[in-house]
């Protein structure tokens, strides 16, 4: 990546994407209109590409019963990264929830299943909380409060390695719309000590579901041992950040443990009850860190579709004042997000430099508003034009909806 890998909290605040405040408090980041629209655009991305592969989303709480967390096994094995218990008046423990997963597992017995049902895909783009330190917090990436890419995959155990597959494949669609690389697959594993549940079989089994599905998909990946979660073992998808640390982004885990903590059933075409694997996955991760690594990976210089500016209007002049306003308007009505920069701001070229990071300048001159026209200026220094008003802002739109990392129809 070179020059474009830029630290992310630096870069983030000159761009005015997110900020911090003591007041509110370390690893609390807050999201300003640029950095909101950026999120924006990535959790639409998301619903929409989980809509398609059959998924359902539901909203659960941000905090459940201390009771939950201890029938799922996070409060014996994960209490030390969670927030102390809330005690209310009279006794009752509310806990900020460190995972999703306890919340879906209650929704899916909260139903009578069938294996017809299977696999449910249930999603949901949820916050969850971790009791990092505060010497440790900074940026988007080590923070207190995640919103977390999740989703919980209620199936037979045959169907665990196809749906494994399918979760990578999803991973892998949103990596090259995002322009984001893996660098490297890796399959975790438990380690030595207290952390992990103690059912060698489970774990067997799991481990051998696991590994098929990256065989099936061709990735060729390293085993850690220590990385599982506590309750099974996963795929984590690495990523580097600016200074070459890696991190996991996405993960597909196989989990024979909650299923039955939960209690979990389906009834089977045999019309007896039956015990569902839950396969949890997350394609972008968290929020807080694919932004940041968005913002790394391109400088700021974010896809189209992610772009919190998409097209900048510039008149050259007061006089084209009226035609910028009107082309700024037709790009907001198909959805675009268009921003004027006019005469005031100074001369075209500081206007053109102040935006360098904006896919497309469009710039109306003399020649244009007597045509009802734009030129526009291309991000990468290309230029097209003039065209008329509507087939500029349709060869935008185009390629803002096809989600792909081109500036242009035709770029790869
Ligand atoms: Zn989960």
């Amino acid at each position: 990546m070179g020059e474009a890998q830029h630290d992310h909290r630096g870069l983030g605040r000159r761009l005015e994407l997110f900020d911090t405040d003591p007041l509110i408090g370390a690893g609390l980041p807050y999201w300003l209109p640029d950095g909101a629209a950026v999120r924006h655009a990535l959790e639409e991305y998301i619903r929409d590409a989980e809509r398609r592969a059959g998924y359902q989303h539901v909203y659960s709480p941000v905090l459940g019963k201390r009771e939950l967390y201890e029938l799922s096994g996070h409060w014996s094995h994960y209490a030390d990264d969670m927030f102390p218990p809330m005690v209310l008046p009279d006794g009752e423990q509310l806990l900020l929830r460190p995972s999703l997963c306890p919340h879906h597992a209650v929704i899916f017995r909260s139903r009578a299943r069938s294996y017809r049902e299977l696999p449910l895909r249930m999603a949901e783009l949820g916050a969850m909380f971790r009791a990092e330190l505060s010497g440790v917090l900074g940026g988007l990436t080590r923070v207190r409060a995640i919103q977390l890419n999740d989703a919980h995959l209620f199936c037979t155990l045959d169907q665990v390695a196809g749906e494994a597959r399918a979760a990578l494949e999803m991973i892998r669609d949103a990596y090259r719309a995002l322009g984001i690389e893996a660098a490297r697959y890796r399959l975790s594993l438990p380690g030595p000590g207290g952390k992990y549940v103690a059912a060698p079989d489970k774990w067997r089994r799991a481990t051998a579901l696991l590994r098929r599905a990256l065989e099936e998909a061709g990735l060729p990946h390293e085993a850690a041992e220590g990385e599982a979660a506590f309750y099974g073992p996963k795929i984590d998808v690495q990523v580097a950040d600016a200074a070459g640390r890696e991190a996991t982004l996405s993960t597909v885990q196989v989990d024979l443990h909650q299923p039955e903590r939960f209690g979990l059933r389906y009834t089977g075409p045999d019309g007896a009850g039956h015990r569902p694997v839950m396969v949890h996955r997350a394609v972008i991760g968290s929020v807080e860190r694919a932004v940041a690594q968005l913002i790394e990976v391109h400088g700021g210089a974010f896809p189209v579709w992610l772009a919190p500016a998409q097209v900048v209007v510039c008149a050259v002049s007061a006089a084209q004042a009226d035609g910028a306003e009107a082309f700024a308007a037709r790009c907001r009505a198909a959805g675009l997000r268009v921003r004027v920069s006019g005469p005031e701001r100074g001369s075209l070229g500081a206007r053109v430099r102040q935006d360098r990071l904006v896919p497309y300048q469009a710039v109306v001159g003399e020649r244009e508003a007597a045509s009802g026209a734009v030129a526009l200026r291309l991000r990468d220094g290309r230029r097209f034009g003039p065209l008329p008003q509507a087939e500029a802002v349709a060869r935008i739109r185009a390629v803002a909806e096809a989600r792909v990392t081109g500036l242009w129809e035709g770029d790869r």
